[in-house]
């Protein structure tokens, strides 16, 4: 590579001071420079489906394209897209809700970043139960917020219940964050769980429910998922779903996400979303509206193949000694609890303590690439993903089952 090097030294915000790197994105750099350095890896970090974009919804962005919907769009989206996401919401709720509830963003991801700067003031909480999804403190933390961790228990499912919601509550509470399926668990919460939460928020009417359902779609309990603002009864008001193209359609790199909740919120995401980048893509929207409203067949097709890889997973994970998966009720990804690993000694000599030393021990010995849980606060266990071929799966446990063997 050619070029000047720059040496200005450069100071960064405390905003950008105080938070850190997806470990997500850090692990995929990880996987992709030892690749890159000629080292065979076999990746189970993956958080994206490995299926292509469905063909209908490819040929709905070229077409827009073609006909030139290549330009700006209004803040909240087209209308057909608003459209598309209001059926979406009445087919999964039975709530019909009218366009100003309705936000779009560039993914999920920047909805919730975005509602979080919509009303987050310095020191206000933001509960997040753990184990989560390792972008949401980092975004609290990043809007002046304070992340107040709930610790779940393997009991409950992982979930949280009105019990510790309760205790977690205080006067500075704006929000709880509530994943489902959860993102590294798999965790679905039953209609009678949400009512046990609702009847607890039902006491604070300043504390808002942040519902991430982004892998909704994706389930294995042969039950219909239930949205959270389907259960939330007297405080349906102040649930905020969160949903998107991005896992259920393959449609990761279209970034195309939104938001559905209090139209006062929506409106003060739209000022932001108007001020920073004006829309998403244009035509990422009109793939989406094809998504949402078109042939659903791809859904069924990939969930079952998602069910028969976490059944595989499962199984395989189970046979290693000292590892156990946590069975997950939907999403994409298996946690496994390797604290059967902490303690072992490595051929190499080493005492393996954590589960950060477990993945990366497995990175150097199997040459299999995991996320520690730690990055999802949750020490000794790690996530895989099963948003990668059977062959992968059957591979990645057959390294770590010998790499095992070789521990004293
Ligand atoms: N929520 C959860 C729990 C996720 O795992 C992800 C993707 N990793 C997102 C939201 C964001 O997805 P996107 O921005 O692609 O819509």
């Amino acid at each position: 590579m050619s070029g000047v090097t720059n040496t200005a030294a450069f100071r960064p915000s405390a905003r950008v001071a105080r938070i850190r790197e997806s470990p997500s994105t850090l692990a995929a750099n990880r996987v992709r420079e030892l690749r890159a350095a000629g080292t065979p890896i076999i990746d189970l970090t993956i958080g994206e489906p490995d299926f292509d974009t469905p063909r209908n919804v490819k040929d709905a962005g070229i077409a827009a394209i073609e006909a030139g919907r290549t330009k700006y769009t209004a803040v909240n989206g087209t209308p057909e897209l608003r459209a598309a996401i209001r059926a979406r919401m009445l087919r999964a709720s039975g709530i019909e809700f009218d366009d100003a509830s309705i936000a779009v963003g560039g993914g999920g991801k920047q909805v919730i970043y975005m509602a979080f700067a919509a009303t987050l003031d310095p020191g206000d909480e933001v509960i997040v139960p753990s184990p989560y999804w390792v972008s949401y403190p980092d975004m609290v933390l990043a809007n002046d917020g304070t992340p107040v961790i709930v610790d779940t228990a393997e009991a409950t499912g992982f979930k949280l219940t009105p019990e510790a919601l309760r205790a977690a509550i205080t006067p500075r509470t704006r929000w709880v964050v509530v994943n489902a399926p959860g993102n590294p668990t798999g965790a679905v919460y039953t209609r009678a769980e949400i009512e046990g939460l609702v009847e607890v928020l039902e006491a604070f009417p300043d504390v808002w429910v942040l519902a991430d359902e982004i892998y909704d779609e994706i389930g294995f309990t042969g039950r219909p998922f239930v949205p959270f603002v389907a259960a939330a009864g007297r405080v349906r008001d102040r649930v905020l779903t969160v949903n998107g193209v991005s896992k259920s359609y393959a449609m990761t790199g279209w970034r195309l996400g939104y938001g559905v909740g209090a139209p006062g919120l929506v409106r003060a995401i739209n000022i932001l979303q108007s001020q920073s980048s004006s829309c998403p893509s244009s035509v990422s929207q009109a793939a989406a509206v094809v998504a949402l409203t078109g042939d659903q067949s791809f859904i069924t097709e990939s969930v079952a193949r998602y069910r028969s890889r976490r059944d595989l997973a499962v199984d395989r994970f189970g046979e290693i000694d000292g590892l156990r998966p946590i069975v997950p009720d939907g999403g994409f990804y298996v946690f496994v609890d390797c604290s059967g690993l902490i303690g072992r000694r490595t051929a190499g000599g080493t005492v393996l303590t954590s589960d950060q030393d477990v993945t990366m021990w497995l990175l150097d010995e199997a040459r299999v690439a995991v996320i520690q849980g730690a990055a999802y606060g949750s020490d000794a266990f790690f996530r895989t993903s099963i948003a990668t071929s059977e062959e992968q799966i059957e591979a990645g446990a057959r390294a770590i089952a010998e790499a095992v063997a070789t521990l004293a």
